[in-house]
């Protein structure tokens, strides 16, 4: 099944005409979650033995790419579903199947948020400010904060993380676990109005006490980095798809530039497009060739999980480079898109007004710039020195 298939030209111009419907009024993409699910769009990881494509991370990159031409904040936020449906993914190929429920249950209908991120967590996944309480079944209760939880309104099953204190004689250890949506112990706040992205609504969500039974805790690792292959399969899955989404963002922006550089007409040269004006051709082929780089990259680091391959230190280099490649270069790509499309992309409602503010959540999510520079300096220099 192509991505076309997947999400034919006609259903992504309904989500293209609804998406500065949703920015305008602050509002949850449910018609487009609504039919992106009927079209099957959630299944995309579940293997055919379970009734779905059975597609992998290179295929989903291509989908989530060619979502965010016509609305990025929904692409954005349907990211958290196929992360969680992607680590199963990853895992189950790799011969590990304690994910194996996160795909059952999507074939089944459920949908998958990320609930990780907390306030002032610069250590991401190596550490939580939630405190996971042991209860005596073998499940936990989580109590803490976690922050932009996209598909706040729509999420069906939450994974969260935190840290039960004791454990590991008093060293911590991170529990991991999904509640699902009408169990008591947590609140969504109303709190989400950002610059950009609205449709996403990743509001905060407070744990408090939320209970997670036995069978939904997953993985229960030490504090600090570590190789284990959860780490990876969030890791591929979650750079690689916020590349396809930024990376779709970015081409977007370029087709709008291009279209409205051929609309526009100067008076001083005679009523000729602006498609004929040296300087703008510049951007035009500048933007054009920051995106030619990028989509390569996307393809190659997507295949390579998908065909198991083995680059050993450098493979975390790898997901944030393109990460930060893919979030830089739309950012650029967007800008100069602005400039080559002149005073009507600054009001507000234009696409590329939109495209602008959207486009800057790139830099906020992990790994952020200061981070991934730092993973690639570590791989090749090595640790910095005490
Ligand atoms: C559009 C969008 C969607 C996202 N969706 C998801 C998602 O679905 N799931 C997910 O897990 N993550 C999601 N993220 C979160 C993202 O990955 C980052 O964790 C988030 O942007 C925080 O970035 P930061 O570290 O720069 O923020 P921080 O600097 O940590 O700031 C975040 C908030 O915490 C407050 N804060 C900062 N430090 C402290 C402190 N010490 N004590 C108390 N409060 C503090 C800040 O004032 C601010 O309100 C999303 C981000 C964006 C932009």
């Amino acid at each position: 099944m192509t991505p076309e298939q997947l999400l034919p030209d006609a259903l992504l111009e309904r989500i293209r005409q609804r998406a500065a419907g949703y920015d305008r009024d602050n509002a949850f993409f449910h018609e487009d979650l609504e039919e992106l699910a009927a079209a099957g769009y959630l299944k995309l990881f579940v293997p055919a033995s379970d009734g779905g494509p059975g597609l992998g991370l290179r295929a989903a990159a291509q989908c989530q790419r060619r979502l965010a031409t016509a609305a990025p904040a929904t692409a954005l936020a349907v990211n958290m579903h196929l992360v969680w449906t992607g680590v199963a993914y990853v895992l189950a190929a790799r011969g590990d199947d304690s994910l194996s429920f996160v795909l059952e249950e999507a074939a089944q209908g459920e949908v998958f948020a990320f609930g990780n991120s907390e306030a002032g967590n610069d250590s991401v996944l190596f550490d939580s400010r939630t405190i996971a309480a042991p209860a005596p079944d073998g499940g936990y209760t989580f109590t803490g904060t976690k922050i932009f939880t996209s598909l706040s309104p729509a999420w069906t099953r939450l994974g969260i993380f935190g840290k039960d204190p004791a454990a590991r004689d008093g060293a911590g250890e991170l529990v991991h676990g999904f509640i699902r949506r009408g169990s008591p112990g947590y609140r969504i706040l109303d709190d989400w109005d950002t610059l950009g992205m609205r449709a996403s609504q990743s509001a905060t969500t407070v744990l408090e006490g939320a209970a997670v039974p036995a069978d939904r805790i997953f993985r229960k690792l030490p504090v600090g980095p570590n190789a284990d292959p959860l780490i990876f399969a969030i890791f591929a899955c979650f750079e690689t798809l916020l590349a396809a989404v930024y990376t779709g963002l970015g081409e977007r922006a370029l087709t709008v530039g291009v279209e409205t550089a051929k609309r526009r007409t100067s008076f001083k040269n005679g009523g000729r497009s602006y498609a004929q004006d040296p300087d703008i051709r510049w951007k035009v082929a500048e933007a054009a060739m920051a995106m030619d780089a990028l989509y390569p990259q996307l393809d190659a680091v997507a295949a390579d999980v998908d065909a198991l391959a083995d680059h050993g230190s450098q493979w975390f280099p790898k997901l944030v480079g393109l990460k930060v490649n893919a979030t830089e270069t739309a950012r650029r790509v967007v800008d100069l898109a602005i400039r080559v499309s002149g005073g009507s992309s600054y009001f507000r409602g234009s696409e590329l007004e939109r495209l602008y503010r959207d486009v800057l959540a790139g830099m906020f999510h992990p790994s952020d710039d200061e981070s991934a520079h730092n993973t690639v300096a570590n791989a090749w220099l090595g640790p910095l020195e005490e």
